[in-house]
């Protein structure tokens, strides 16, 4: 949705793009740990209502992944 400006559940090209921030009206659009806060920037279909959240942000999404990407957690207890 965010790169193709399609929405898949209806189709229409017809998507808002929503940034997140304090300075952006939106503080809201959050994701929140310890002392961590990352906003998100949410794309809406306007026609079916449909919406999705994205990290835009590469240094946040690095923060993500280090608190919640836990990699092999699968086989480590085989
Ligand atoms: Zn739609």
């Amino acid at each position: 949705m965010k790169y193709s400006q399609c929405c898949p559940k209806c189709q229409s090209s017809e998507i808002a793009k929503i940034e997140g921030g304090a300075f952006k009206g939106n503080i809201y659009n959050t994701v929140s740990f310890g002392l961590t806060t990352i906003y998100l920037t949410r794309y809406t279909c306007t026609h079916c209502g449909f919406t999705e959240n994205y990290v835009d942000d590469p240094k946040d999404l690095a923060k993500v992944k280090d608190k919640y990407f836990k990699p092999g957690t699968d086989t480590e207890f085989v």
